[in-house]
């Protein structure tokens, strides 16, 4: 069959201390994972290693270092600004703390029904598979757990739990498989989840999250793919940051994937000095179509400890989708989201194009700045509800501001309002021994506000 498009044939050039490698170790994932580095003698072997950089491989009970050959040598040796290098080389930043720092910034550890298992929405799970990944990012969202090769929940027992709970949990149709990264785990204990995994009836799609083909496309071997592509609909997210970690390598892993017939998608992180320019975006969005991967997510930082010096202002990420809409195809816009601490999920933010609005005139502006008049209808009624229109699960306490919509209830009150507000004689105390630095209006006639302290 004739192959509609060319793969590059070449490969990355090898850093110095791998260059008589032979060929045959070199494109073996396991040879990779076992040659890892992490030493500060091993970079400074071949990378002039800054006095930040020194400091940070130094620190004693650091977030793990290990880096794979094959990614150590996309490393520009002698510019601090490699974006590589930034995202995997320790640097003495990364030991401050900073304001709002947190340990579980997604509040992930509070949905968890058994160990490992993330039920966070109504109808999709994140199981955390393992606490291994092949190298290790310094802005990590779960360094609290990632890394840990004593951290015991994610063993076999605890799969088979994870399992159970899905197979009681019918409302669950969608399982993402993330950790640490999957694609390090056994590819024999990986395939068992997965028909594990397949045998139940309910679950419909299963997502894998890895950057496994960016750290090691070694891995992503014909075999590999032929296991991958029993089990679907499967889907993958792999997660690039910057147009240089795109390598032939990395182009061909990725093409084995599509063909396999796996959609991918792209989650990137934004980082400063990394990729918070909207030019170095843009060229990776388009790298990223090019070899058949959709950008899916942008990322605002999460507050981790250890990644302050990574966090950007959500302006550089909205000047960036500015940059991006209209500018480009739609295929090659990702969604910018902050997930919001506390274990709030994702949110999507972007410009805002919907200028005003009037009785049935809506005014938008598009990317040149062009306002034009959207009319709406005069006679549109609401849908009513016909055998044609699908029905799903309940969601019980999750509806939110779609079921105030569907007339579900007509408020959405923070804990404690009622209370706050409850009908008081005005000679009653006010009990709010809850509330701090608030002011209130004082009861009755009596003058002044009163402050809360
Ligand atoms: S690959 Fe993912 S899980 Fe692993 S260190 Fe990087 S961000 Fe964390």
């Amino acid at each position: 069959m004739a192959i509609p498009y060319s793969l590059p044939a070449n490969t990355t050039e090898r850093a110095k201390p791998w260059t008589s490698v032979s060929d045959d170790q070199w494109n073996d994932w396991r040879w990779q994972l076992a040659n890892r580095i992490n030493s500060y003698d091993e970079f400074a072997q071949f990378i002039e290693l800054t006095e930040s950089e020194t400091i940070g491989l130094k620190a004693p009970n650091k977030f793990r270092v290990d880096i794979t050959p094959y990614f150590a040598s996309l490393i520009d040796p002698h510019d601090p600004d490699c974006p590589v290098r930034l995202q995997v080389i320790p640097r003495a930043e990364e030991l401050q703390a900073f304001e709002a720092q947190m340990e579980d910034s997604l509040g992930e550890d509070a949905h968890s029904p058994v160990p490992g298992l993330v039920h966070r929405y109504p109808d999709r799970v994140l199981m955390l598979v393992t606490t291994q990944c092949a190298s290790y990012c310094r802005y990590c969202t779960r360094s609290r757990v990632v890394g840990d090769p004593t951290a015991a929940f994610f063993n076999r027992a605890n799969y088979v739990k994870q399992l159970e709970y899905l197979r009681r949990t019918p409302q669950v149709r969608d399982v993402l498989l993330s950790g640490g990264d999957p694609l390090t785990l056994n590819p024999k204990i990986l395939d068992e989840l997965l028909t594990g995994l397949r045998e139940i009836p309910h679950i419909e799609i299963i997502r894998i999250g890895s950057r496994v083909p960016v750290f090691m496309p070694q891995r992503i071997t014909d075999e590999f793919v032929e296991m991958l592509r029993k089990h679907h609909p499967l889907w993958m997210n792999i997660h690039v940051n910057h147009p240089k970690e795109i390598t032939p390598e990395l182009v061909r892993a990725c093409a084995k994937l599509a063909d396999a017939g796996i959609p991918l998608g792209n989650q990137s992180v934004l980082l400063a000095g990394v990729n918070d320019h909207p030019n170095t975006m843009r060229k990776l969005m388009h790298d990223l179509v090019k070899m058949r991967v959709r950008p899916y997510y942008l990322y605002m930082a999460d507050l981790v400890e250890g990644s302050g010096h990574f966090r950007t202002t959500l302006a550089a990420g909205l000047e960036i989708m500015e940059s991006l809409r209209g500018h480009t195809s739609g295929y090659a816009v990702p969604t910018f989201a902050v997930d919001i601490p506390g274990g709030g999920g994702k949110v999507p933010v972007q410009p805002n194009y919907l200028l005003s609005q009037s009785h049935h005139r809506i005014v938008f502006r598009n990317f040149e700045g062009y306002l034009s008049t959207y009319t709406e209808p005069t006679n549109y009624k609401p849908p009513k509800m016909t055998r044609w229109i699908p029905t799903f699960p309940a969601e019980p306490g999750q509806r939110g501001v779609a079921g105030l919509l569907a007339g579900e209830g007509m408020t959405i009150k923070p804990a404690g309002w009622d209370q706050l507000h409850e009908n008081r004689d005005e000679h009653d105390e006010i009990n709010l021994t809850s509330a701090k630095n608030v002011e209130i209006a004082p009861p009755g006639d009596q003058p002044g506000w009163m402050k809360l302290h």
